[in-house]
């Protein structure tokens, strides 16, 4: 089902058509932050050097919700079409009790208010993303970053050996463990910050609602169900004391604590005990500078996200769209204040979101039963209103692309 709309080349090949650009820049990072950069810069005929270390087979990973934040992008891209049927509308959100019992459910489109919010697997998204065609090189990074005066001069490693050519800009669009950006700031510009917790993505069948996320928030576990087309992504976690026992062990606790009979939560237990084995830390990070001379960090790369709030990748695609147009405009000389423009412009919004995912982790992952039940008893009277409020303002306030 996933297409790959992207075309692998060899290195040699996408630093040959950068050569003669009037903006010659390297996206390294092929997520949803580096394609967005690099397919809007493909719009007006740049050939950025697109490379993930990645290689071309590598499973693309899990379900994402995205807010309507992307939807400028998508417009700009020409792609919205091809996004509405890779994806399904939320409408809904159901909160359950430690005991999966259902608490409440909200309704999504009122909450929202500013288009829709819709569930995609992040290989379609990507896929989405990349209609128009153009460059990747899998298995490939940067392994070396040097400015002087006018240029960054990059080394790039592939399996077949090393590459060196000069850019006006380099983007560090390689997510939350970046090493492109530790090529150029130190270790202690990057804060960030832990629940304790972390889990596992597993897949179950369709059922009856697919417009429907649906969260157990228990006593040192989550277990969150989120459709996409044909089929439902599920998250288990908990505290990493406890999810060190593997994903089989760690589901089975979780079963023994929720109540059987309910289609939806079956069916997560079933996938999760059966997940694949990428655990994922519910950690973070923050850049203290998202910029250093010609080379910009962007998404998780310069902020990145809990999936808490469901905004990182909406963030990273509008500030992937907001960094393009900006590129777009600028010289080869005016490329480090067009970097801490960008920074200007997008840092606040982006860490206002993380503050309201960090918020929300508080909430969400009780490791105690006494903070759990208490947490249901107050669950019943839960605004989301007011727990989305900081990403309410950025839907209603957004940037102009
Ligand atoms: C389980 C889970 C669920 C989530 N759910 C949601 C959700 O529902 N909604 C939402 O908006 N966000 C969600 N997020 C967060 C979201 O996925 C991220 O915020 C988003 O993907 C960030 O995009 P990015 O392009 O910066 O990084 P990524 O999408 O992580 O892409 C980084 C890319 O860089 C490549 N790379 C890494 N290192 C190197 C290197 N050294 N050299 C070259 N390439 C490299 C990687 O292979 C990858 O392709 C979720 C995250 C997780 C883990």
């Amino acid at each position: 089902m996933t297409g790959r709309a992207l075309r692998p080349v060899s290195l040699p090949e996408q630093l040959a058509a950068v050569r003669r650009d009037p903006l010659r820049v390297l996206v390294v990072g092929a997520g949803v932050a580096g394609v967005t950069l690099a397919q809007l810069l493909r719009t007006a005929g740049l050939h950025p050097v697109l490379v993930d270390r990645r290689t071309a087979d590598a499973a693309p990973g899990y379900m994402l919700g995205l807010m309507p934040l992307v939807d400028p992008a998508l417009r700009l891209l020409g792609v919205e079409d091809a996004y509405r049927e890779r994806s399904v509308p939320v409408r809904r959100y159901a909160l359950r009790d430690r005991t999966g019992r259902p608490v409440r459910e909200y309704d999504l489109g009122s909450l929202l208010a500013f288009g829709d919010y819709r569930g995609i697997e992040r290989g379609e998204l990507l896929a989405v993303l990349a209609a128009a065609g153009g460059a990747v090189t899998h298995g490939a990074t940067v392994t070396g970053l040097e400015q002087d005066g006018g240029r960054v001069r990059a080394v790039l490693a592939d399996g077949a050996g090393e590459e060196r050519a000069e850019f006006d800009a380099v983007i560090a669009a390689d997510g939350m463990h970046s090493a492109t950006r530790a090529l150029v700031l130190d270790s202690g510009q990057v804060t960030g910050f832990d629940t304790g917790w972390g889990g596992w993505v597993g897949w179950a069948g369709a059922d009856g609602a697919p417009d429907r996320y649906d969260e157990c928030w228990g006593a040192g576990f989550l277990l969150g169900t989120y459709p996409v087309p044909d089929r439902v992504g599920v998250f288990v976690g908990g505290p990493r004391r406890d999810t060190a026992a593997g994903p089989a062990a760690f589901a089975a606790r979780v079963r023994g604590q929720v109540r059987g009979g309910d289609v939806r939560l079956d069916g997560a237990l079933a996938a999760v005990a059966g997940a694949g084995t990428r655990f994922w830390p519910m950690t973070d990070v923050r850049s203290a500078t998202w910029s250093a001379g010609r080379v910009g960090l962007v998404g998780d790369a310069a902020a990145g996200f809990l999936p808490t709030a469901g905004i990182g990748a909406g963030m990273a695609i509008e500030s992937a769209a907001v960094l393009g147009r900006l590129l777009l405009q600028a010289t080869p000389d005016s490329v480090p204040e067009v970097l801490r423009r960008f920074e200007a412009r997008q840092r606040p919004r982006v860490e206002a979101a993380q503050q309201n995912s960090r918020l929300l982790s508080r909430l969400v992952f009780r490791t105690s039963r006494p903070a759990a039940v208490a947490r249901d008893l107050a669950a019943r009277f839960l605004s989301l209103d007011r727990a989305l409020a900081p990403i309410r303002r950025l839907l209603a306030d957004r940037p102009e692309i």
